[in-house]
């Protein structure tokens, strides 16, 4: 069964006392999540440990990485492997953001061994594609998002994906304030899948869960998790304060 997920990306922002403080008012007011509804937070490195040992008895609410690295060990300074995370109890990698893709220089192809690490350790990806604003004005995005997936992801046997998550987000929307309408969602998750059906089969791509992310927030995330394909978000600015998260869990829970 499909499962539905928010995603905090706490990006390179907190401290470990404003980090502990938010994580402390999350649990505060989560409502009770049942195994098809998950949390997952992901703080930056340092404070892994913190949040997991936070949040280590509440019931389908996991810790994530926002990267790992593709090899298994050694001389890459400043590098943390997927082995080390799933040492750790991490339970979740981010992989492909724009912003590393952008700032790291990171391409389809290194995904595709980060991809294959991250899978190779048992965790699970949430894997980040999405256009940039010039790709969605000359109307590519189908075209191109489709080939991240096919470069990055197509590789992998069908059982892999059942410890893979999509995220859609359209560069132009993260941080942007600038969200996607609920059509233009709606319409890109329902390629994603078409496109996985396509390669995979119906009953995988039915199952396989799309996030939607790009300045989803209170105020917005209702409608855009009406929509039939988006099952929930990965949530940037609006993860740094758990008044403004909580909502776009509730409404998660709520949706269809
Ligand atoms: C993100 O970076 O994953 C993101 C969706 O950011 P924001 O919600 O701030 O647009």
């Amino acid at each position: 069964m499909r499962k539905k997920i928010v995603a905090a990306n706490w990006k390179m922002n907190m401290n470990s006392s404003t980090g502990e403080k938010l994580v402390n008012g999350i649990l505060n007011g989560l409502p009770v999540l049942n195994e098809n509804q998950k949390v997952v937070i992901c703080p930056p490195f340092p404070y892994l440990a913190m949040v997991q040992n936070e949040t280590k008895n509440v019931p389908n609410l996991h810790v994530g990485a926002q990267n790992a690295h593709a090899q298994e060990s050694g001389a890459y300074t400043g590098e943390v492997s997927a082995g080390m995370l799933k040492e750790m109890g991490i339970e979740y990698v981010i992989l492909g953001h724009s912003e590393r893709r952008e700032y790291n220089h990171e391409t389809n192809a290194q995904l595709k061994e980060k991809v294959d690490r991250v899978l190779s350790e048992g965790l699970h990806v949430i894997f980040c594609c999405g256009e940039s604003l010039a790709t969605r004005d000359a109307n590519t995005q189908n075209d191109f998002v489709e080939n991240q997936l096919t470069e990055s992801l197509f590789h992998l046997d069908a059982e892999k994906y059942s410890h893979i998550s999509i995220a859609y987000e359209p560069i132009w929307a993260i941080g942007t304030g600038r969200t996607a309408t609920a059509q233009q969602a709606q319409d890109m998750h329902a390629h994603i899948r078409k496109v996985i059906s396509k390669k995979y089969g119906a009953d995988l791509a039915n199952d396989l869960t799309i996030l939607y992310g790009g300045s989803c927030k209170a105020s917005n995330a209702a409608e855009l998790f009406s929509n039939p394909d988006v099952d929930g978000g990965l949530i940037g600015g609006a993860s740094l304060k758990s008044a403004d998260f909580l909502p776009i869990v509730e409404a998660m829970i709520k949706a269809k």
